[in-house]
């Protein structure tokens, strides 16, 4: 019988198998230095961070989600504000929010899964106090429209550029496009720690230096707390490993945009919809994300061929149990609910041939022959 051929979502073992050296010894200077908290390596990687992310300043923290809930807090969300973002998203884009007491209000996506500015200026009430656009999937939300809307009703702006380091929307990076940004680095990641991590991106001196103190406990020096915070730090050993990796993103990002250069030529576009780039984009393709009929019986065909897929993410959180006291303060959400059900993200990964590529679509295009 011939072998069943691979292709897995993600490849942690492709990973270390060519970075191992540099892992290791990035690790051996740490646990050799015994210098586990802050440091060199911490200040370091925020300033290679603020050069990639054109922003004057970064906070290196332990998520991707303390930035954006802590972002929104210095920037004065708190109780009974409402705040938009998309429901689309990661559980923690409402998390953030509502973790303040703050409310989040979804808005609905356009039919390439961001969030549509017509229905976020729909959804401005006299209590919204911000924006989270969601650059979900690697590619850059509609950001002039966005702000238009901003403006118009002095909203703050905090992106979710959880899954879009390194993207660019008419030449400017993802992560300052807004007040503030939280990036997060964990495994699964474009630029990805053995573990979690994160940071916070900003233009604003007095927003990062708040954080900054907020990550630690609020303290202002070894002795003096200014106010309570948390431990919301980024470990020494991990910012060891994304120093050695931060070099190698670009490299991750050409291979993921030639996979999906070469899934657009190959894949039937009578039955598989991809949302096509727009002409000021850098889409780094953090997902690849096809929309389908009869998506479920795909997902295990595609099993049944040894291929690795996701559904990001197949519950939109206004649907969550956790989402029920929310419910009632957004409108309808059809293309959300709609995609939901026809959303499946294929393998991307740096790791994968043309080959794999070639018979990932194969695969896909069969069934629906
Ligand atoms: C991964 C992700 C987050 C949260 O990041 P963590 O590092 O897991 O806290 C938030 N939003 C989106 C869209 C994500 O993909």
């Amino acid at each position: 019988m011939a072998g069943l051929r691979r292709v897995r979502y993600a490849d942690f073992a492709a990973q270390y198998a060519a970075e191992r050296e540099a892992l290791l010894a990035a690790m051996d200077g740490v646990l050799a230095r015994g210098d586990f908290i802050g440091g060199a390596d911490v200040s370091a990687l925020e300033e290679e961070l603020a050069l990639l992310c054109g922003v004057p300043h970064v906070v290196a923290m332990n998520s991707g989600t303390d930035p954006l809930w802590l972002a929104l807090k210095c920037l004065g969300v708190g109780p009974g504000d409402e705040v938009i973002t998309a429901s689309n998203s990661f559980v923690a884009s409402a998390a953030a929010i509502a973790h303040l007491g703050a409310v989040p209000v979804f808005a609905d996506v356009g039919s390439d899964q961001l969030l549509d500015a017509e229905s976020v200026a729909r959804a401005v009430t006299a209590r919204t106090k911000a924006i989270m656009p969601v650059h979900l999937t690697g590619r850059i939300c509609d950001m002039d429209a966005l702000r238009a809307v901003a403006d118009a009703h002095g909203l703050k702006v905090v992106e979710d550029a959880a899954q879009s380091i390194g993207s660019l929307y008419k030449g400017r990076s993802s992560g300052s496009l807004g007040d503030a940004a939280g990036f997060s680095l964990h495994p699964l990641k474009n630029l990805n720690a053995v573990g979690d991590a994160g940071f916070l991106a900003t233009g604003d001196g007095d927003l990062a230096e708040r954080v900054r103190r907020l990550r630690n406990h609020g303290l202002a020096n070894r002795d003096v707390v200014v106010e309570f915070g948390y431990n919301s730090r980024l470990d020494t050993l991990q910012a060891a490993v994304l120093r050695t990796r931060l070099p190698l993103l670009p490299g991750v990002i050409e291979a993921r945009r030639r996979n999906a250069a070469l899934y657009r030529r190959l894949l039937d576009p009578a039955h598989i919809y991809n949302a096509p780039c727009r002409d000021h984009e850098f889409n780094t393709f953090h997902l690849f994300v096809i929309q389908v009929d009869r998506r479920d019986a795909l997902q295990s065909h595609l099993a049944d061929h040894g291929i690795g897929s996701k559904v990001h993410y197949p519950i939109p959180i206004h649907q969550q149990p956790a989402a029920a006291p929310y419910r009632d303060r957004s409108g309808p959400l059809p293309l959300t609910e709609q995609q939901a059900a026809r959303i499946l993200s294929l393998p991307i990964h740096q790791y994968l041939t043309p080959a794999d590529i070639a018979y990932v679509a194969d695969v896909v295009n069969a069934f629906y022959r």
